[in-house]
């Protein structure tokens, strides 16, 4: 389908893209477009003006920034994977980058893009929640950081104002023991599933792609891995808590039994 008419404003920093957004309340950001330009072919999205930040060159870097690694919102997911500083001090952000569609779609789509859209089969939502990200937002007032734990709502909704533009992603040097589990029916498709694994504060902590409205942590399964049970009975509770979408690409009863299977896996592979 055709888009419904939309007005166009390339914006050349940060702060004239936030100017843009608060002049018009149905304005919307356009980074990567490969979210928002299908959902505005299928109108589920009407954006009266598209505010253009994609050639906000200094957007786009990733770079160690004393405990973190700060990663600019516009850098690409073949950049994000490619990127060695995070292949070597956070492993699991790379090779999850890496794995999200075709080249095609990994040298346009921005790892911003990724975490704004707050799309729940998102793969790198999940991964940035176990990991326990924090993003930065820009707007009229300032900038603050928002911890992945409060950033997604619901479906599709996130804690951005409508003014703000996401600028950073900052990520804990993660090395201990990680894994990236993503479920798909053909090569390059979303995940059925997926499951991020990351060893922390002497535990584990346990993200969930597509198992409910948002990116998910797996808490029943964290605090039995804290208590001491081993991978299987852990996973056993991977299901708590999560509302799995029923839909051709499986049943929620399919996706419930998956996911288990899923974390198990990845516990195994990123405990000691
Ligand atoms: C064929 C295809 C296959 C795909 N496969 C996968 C996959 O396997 N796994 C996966 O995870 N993803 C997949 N994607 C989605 C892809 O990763 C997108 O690039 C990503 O979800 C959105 O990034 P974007 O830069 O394209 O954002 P856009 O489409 O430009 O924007 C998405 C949303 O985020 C907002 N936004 C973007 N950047 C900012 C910002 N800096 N500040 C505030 N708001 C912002 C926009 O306003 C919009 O609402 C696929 C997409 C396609 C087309």
């Amino acid at each position: 389908m055709i888009p419904a008419p939309f007005d166009y404003a390339r914006a050349g920093s940060v702060e004239e893209a936030i100017s843009l957004l608060g002049s018009d309340p149905d304005a919307k950001v356009l980074a990567g477009g490969h979210s928002l330009l299908p959902a505005m072919r299928l109108r589920i999205a009407r954006p009266s003006m598209l505010v253009d930040i994609g050639r906000i060159a200094d957007l786009s870097y990733v770079r160690e920034d004393g405990d973190r690694i700060a990663i600019g919102a516009l850098t690409r997911h073949h950049d994000v994977a490619n990127a060695e500083v995070l292949q070597q001090l956070c492993p699991i952000v790379a090779h999850a980058a890496g794995q999200i569609g075709d080249p095609q779609v990994r040298h346009m789509g921005t790892i911003g893009g990724s975490v704004a859209h707050g799309d729940p089969a998102g793969d790198l939502p999940s991964v940035l929640l176990a990991l326990d990200a924090g993003f930065v937002a820009q707007g009229p007032t300032g900038t603050r950081t928002v911890a992945a734990t409060g950033f997604f709502t619901s479906l599709f909704e996130t804690a951005l104002a409508p003014d703000e533009v996401l600028t950073e992603i900052r990520v804990p040097k993660a090395t201990a023991g990680w894994s990236f589990m993503k479920f798909q029916r053909r090569a390059q498709d979303w995940a059925v599933v997926g499951v991020s694994a990351v060893r922390a504060n002497g535990g584990v902590h346990v993200g969930l792609t597509n198992m409910g409205l948002t990116p998910l942590r797996a808490v029943g399964v964290e605090e039995a891995v804290g208590g001491g049970a081993d991978p299987a009975s852990a996973a056993a509770r991977a299901d708590e808590g999560t509302a799995p979408p029923d839909d051709a690409f499986g049943s929620a009863e399919y996706r419930r039994q998956l996911v288990k299977v899923l974390v198990r896996r990845a516990l195994e592979e990123a405990l000691p």
